[in-house]
């Protein structure tokens, strides 16, 4: 096979964004849904919940987000581990993360955190 696999871009991407996470640059992200609507879209506040997880202050990522910080640690999981099995993806995989973003929205529509 030439070039990396889908699973090394995939760990790389991982690996970008928490870097990102810990060494944010000074651009600043304007959500267009909550620009257009006054409301937090389902991921409003994630980039928020990331730099707090990656600086160390777990409370409030979780607080900013709860499924961002679940997503910090699992994107960490997927640098260390590589990403999970092609069998654990399918079947309820897809539920349970739509799932995760419904009930976020919901906490970010609820707190009016994001
Ligand atoms: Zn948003």
């Amino acid at each position: 096979m030439n070039g990396a696999s889908p699973a090394l871009l995939f760990r790389l991407a991982c690996a970008a964004l928490l870097a990102y996470a810990r060494w944010p640059s000074d651009v600043a992200f304007h959500c267009a849904f909550k620009t257009l609507t006054g409301l937090p879209c389902a991921t409003c506040g994630m980039t928020r919940a990331w730099i707090h997880f990656a600086h160390g202050d777990v409370g409030a990522a979780v607080v900013q987000s709860p499924l961002g910080s679940v997503l910090f640690v699992v994107a960490a999981l997927v640098v260390v581990f590589g990403p999970p099995p092609r069998t654990w993806r399918a079947g309820f995989a897809p539920l349970w993360i739509a799932a995760g973003f419904a009930l976020n929205w919901i906490y970010s529509l609820a707190t009016g955190v994001a």
